[in-house]
């Protein structure tokens, strides 16, 4: 399996079997976040391009030993908005597997009306916020130059407003945004997706996670809202079919 990972147990999509629509040797994302675990790399900003042909995700979805699975999952290295068939192949392995779909963005594309077009044909979209502002974007985030704040916080909300599955907002909690959850909080009522995961980097990588204490305070930010923190759940364990291939993908803190 080139393109294909797991499943993987994830703490907010059940048993997940991933689709990497990228597939590089290097992660591809216009953002380069503090507390990635694919790896660090200088965000890109190219335009979106087919890496993994349709027909070579099918045929390998095709070969699949049986397994159970609740979501197809869209994620992997990188961001899947910046693969030009996410949507013809959203479309395609639902068809053939007849399960949800699911997909992982930074929600940096959101503001396109193809890429948000194509966001629109999966059942679950979870869209990340880590910001509150330009500078904590960039203290965050690392996006590729002319990545804007508010042209994400605007794309979220404007999908939305047209999108008819379900919205989560994934939200990474870390020292540099904990003092802001309540800023934070105030933009994502104003979203009002039917969900908020609040998270913190709990895998290995630079940056240090939040306390349990620390996240059930951020979530009392969030009441009125459905929520769930990566405290809440016990992770399931792991059973992919690749283990070395999962684990590439599997770093990152985002599945
Ligand atoms: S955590 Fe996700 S969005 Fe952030 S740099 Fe890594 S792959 Fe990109």
């Amino acid at each position: 399996m080139k393109y294909i990972y797991g499943p993987v147990s994830s703490w907010r999509l059940g048993v997940s079997l991933g689709i990497d629509l990228l597939s590089q040797a290097e992660k591809i994302c216009n953002f380069d976040c503090s507390y990635c675990q694919v790896g660090r790399a200088q965000a890109v900003s190219i335009d979106r391009r087919v890496y993994v042909p349709t027909q070579e995700i099918i045929k390998e979805l095709k070969e699949l030993p049986d397994v159970e699975i609740d979501y197809l999952t869209f994620s992997g290295r990188g961001e899947p908005g910046m693969a030009k068939n996410l949507g013809e192949t959203i479309e395609a392995v639902r068809t053939l597997m007849l399960k949800p779909v699911a997909v992982l963005t930074n929600a940096t594309l959101l503001d396109r009306d193809d890429v948000a077009e194509e966001l629109a044909l999966a059942d679950v979209v979870v869209a990340k916020l880590d910001a509150w502002s330009q500078q904590s974007l960039l203290m965050i985030n690392n996006p590729a130059a002319g990545i804007s704040f508010d042209g994400i916080y605007q794309g979220i909300k404007r999908f939305r407003q047209k999108y008819h599955g379900q919205l989560s907002i994934q939200m990474m909690f870390v020292p540099e945004n904990k003092e802001f959850a309540e800023e934070m909080a105030e933009l994502v009522f104003e979203i009002n997706p039917d969900e908020v995961q609040i998270n913190t980097p709990l895998r290995t990588c630079g940056v240090s996670p939040l306390s349990q204490e620390e996240i059930f305070r951020i979530k009392g930010y969030f009441q009125g809202l459905k929520t769930i923190s990566t405290y809440d759940v016990k992770q399931g364990k792991d059973e992919p079919i690749n283990v070395e291939d999962t684990a590439k993908r599997r770093g990152k803190t985002d599945t």
